[in-house]
C-alpha cells in the first residue's frame, strides 16, 4: 500500500533484450514519419503504377500501410523479436521463393471495387519491385504460390473402391493429388472495404480501432493511409488440374470453405465441414480429369468468424437447452451467445476468385445462399450448385443441415425438418 506504480517499457530493459535487435526509442504511429512514403493508387492495372505495399515498424522507410505482415501470427513475430530470437532488422532473403505458377494478371485486377481485401501483386513483389528492394525498401510478398501433393485417407479409400481412378497426373497411383496452392494474407483497401459493407469509411476505421482495444491508432489518426494489414487469418487456395486452365476457358469447379478445425482436421461429427471439403476435393479431381480446373479456397474464419471458444460455448448451449439440440433452435443459440448468427462477411470472399481470374463457376460445391449471393454479386456467374449427398452427412450434423435448409440454403431435397434432433452429450 502506498507503493508508487511504475511501468517500464519492455524495450528498455530485460535480460533477453538485445539493444541491436529492439529499438530503444518508440516512434508513435500517430506521428507522421520523416521519410516520404510510396504512393498507392489502388486499382491501378500495373504494379508500378499501383505502388508497393510497405508495412512494418513505424520508422520503416516508405511505409504506407497500417498493421503488419503475416496476419494473425504477426503477434508471434513481435514476441520473437522481444524475446531476442529474431532481429527486428532482418530482411527476408527471397532467393528462389518466386511463384511456381503464374496467376494473372487479369483485367479485373485493375478494378478498384473488384478487389479490396488482397494485393493482386502480392505474389510477385520481387519481380515488380526488385530495384526498390535492392535499394533497401522493405517490400514483402503477401501471397506465395507453390506446388504439393495431398494425401487424404478418404482419397485412398475412393481409389480402393474405384470411385476415383488414378490418371498419373492429377491423381497419382499412390492416391496422392497434385495441386498448386497459394497462401494469401489479407491486405485491405479501407475505402473499398467500407463500400463493400455499405458503411462510411471513417466509421469503419473508428470502430476497427475501438473494437480491437485501440490496437491500431493510425486507423483514426492517419486517414491518409488507406491500406490496412489486419491481424486476422488469411486464405489458402488449392488448384487441381493446373492453374494454366484458369486462363484457357476450362470449366471451373469450386468450393469456398470456411475453416472448421474440429471437423476439418479432427473429424468432429456435429457438422459437415470435412465431408464437404472431401466432396469438393474429389469433385475437383474427377472434374479436372474431364478437362475442368478445380479450386478449393480455404478461409481462416473459424466458428463463423466468431472463434472456436464461441463455437464450443454454442455447442454446450445447444446440447443443454430444454428439449435438446434441435434444428429450429440452431441459429438462435449462436445469436444468444455471440450477439450475431454469423460474422464471416462473405462480401469479401469473392476477391480470391477475382484474383484467380474466374468469371464463371460451372459447378459450385456449396449449399450456402450467402456464399452464392456474394459470388453472383461480384459479377461471377454460377452454373450448377452442388449440395452434400445425404450419405456423407454424419448423424449428429443433420440438425445443422436441416436448420440451414430451412434458412434458405440451396437444396434439391424436400421440405426441411426443424424438429430434427441431435445427440445428447455422451
Ligand atoms: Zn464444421
Amino acid at each position: 500500500m502506498g507503493q508508487p506504480r511504475t511501468f517500464t517499457f519492455p524495450g528498455e530493459v530485460g535480460p533477453k533484450m538485445s539493444e541491436t535487435q529492439v529499438p530503444n526509442t518508440v516512434r508513435l504511429t500517430s506521428h507522421v514519419g520523416s521519410t516520404a512514403r510510396f504512393p498507392i493508387v489502388w486499382g491501378a492495372s500495373g504494379p508500378l503504377e499501383r505502388g508497393p505495399i510497405v508495412a512494418g515498424a513505424p520508422d520503416t522507410p516508405g511505409r504506407n500501410a497500417i498493421g503488419a505482415h503475416h496476419g494473425a501470427v504477426s503477434v508471434y513475430r513481435a514476441v520473437a523479436v522481444a524475446a531476442g530470437g529474431l532481429d527486428a532488422a532482418h530482411v527476408p532473403d527471397l532467393t528462389d521463393t518466386t511463384p511456381t505458377d503464374v496467376i494473372g494478371p487479369w483485367p479485373r485486377w485493375g478494378d478498384p471495387k473488384a478487389l479490396v481485401s488482397l494485393d493482386p501483386f502480392g505474389a510477385t513483389v520481387s519481380e515488380h519491385y526488385g530495384d526498390l528492394i535492392a535499394g533497401g525498401a522493405r517490400i514483402q510478398p503477401s501471397i506465395a504460390v507453390t506446388r504439393s501433393r495431398l494425401r487424404l485417407p478418404e482419397t485412398e479409400v475412393a481409389v480402393a473402391v474405384g470411385s476415383l481412378e488414378p490418371d498419373g497426373d492429377i491423381l497419382h497411383e499412390d492416391g496422392s493429388i497434385g495441386v498448386t496452392k497459394a497462401a494469401i494474407e489479407p491486405v485491405w483497401y479501407l475505402p473499398g472495404i467500407a463500400e463493400r459493407f455499405g458503411v462510411d469509411v471513417h466509421t469503419l476505421r473508428r470502430v476497427l480501432f475501438e473494437q480491437t482495444g485501440g490496437m491500431f491508432p493510425e486507423l483514426v489518426t492517419r486517414p491518409d493511409l488507406d491500406i490496412f494489414l489486419p491481424p486476422i487469418g488469411g486464405t489458402t487456395v488449392y488448384i487441381i488440374g493446373g492453374p494454366e486452365r484458369l486462363s484457357d476457358g476450362s470449366p471451373v469447379t469450386a468450393r469456398v470453405h470456411d475453416e472448421c478445425n474440429g471437423s476439418d482436421v479432427f473429424g468432429s461429427d456435429i457438422c459437415t465441414c470435412r465431408p464437404y471439403l472431401i466432396q469438393a476435393v474429389h469433385g475437383c479431381v474427377s472434374d479436372a480429369q474431364k478437362g475442368s480446373v478445380g479450386v478449393v479456397a480455404y478461409f481462416r474464419k473459424e466458428g463463423r468468424a466468431l472463434g472456436e471458444v464461441t463455437k464450443f460455448l454454442v455447442y454446450n448451449a445447444r446440447k443443454r437447452q430444454p428439449g435438446g439440440d434441435v434444428a429450429r433452435e440452431y441459429f438462435n443459440r449462436t445469436e444468444c451467445v455471440a450477439g450475431v448468427q454469423d460474422a464471416r462477411f462473405q462480401q469479401l470472399m469473392p476477391d480470391v476468385l477475382v484474383w484467380l481470374g474466374i468469371d464463371r463457376i460451372e459447378r459450385l460445391i456449396s449449399m450456402s445462399n450467402e456464399k452464392y449471393d456474394a459470388i453472383v454479386s461480384s459479377g461471377i456467374e454460377v452454373g450448377d450448385r452442388v449440395e452434400i449427398p445425404p450419405e456423407s452427412i454424419p448423424a449428429d450434423a443433420w440438425v445443422e443441415i436441416e436448420a440451414k435448409r430451412a434458412a434458405g440454403y440451396f437444396s434439391s431435397r424436400g421440405a426441411s425438418d426443424l424438429a430434427t434432433e441431435g445427440r445428447e452429450f455422451d
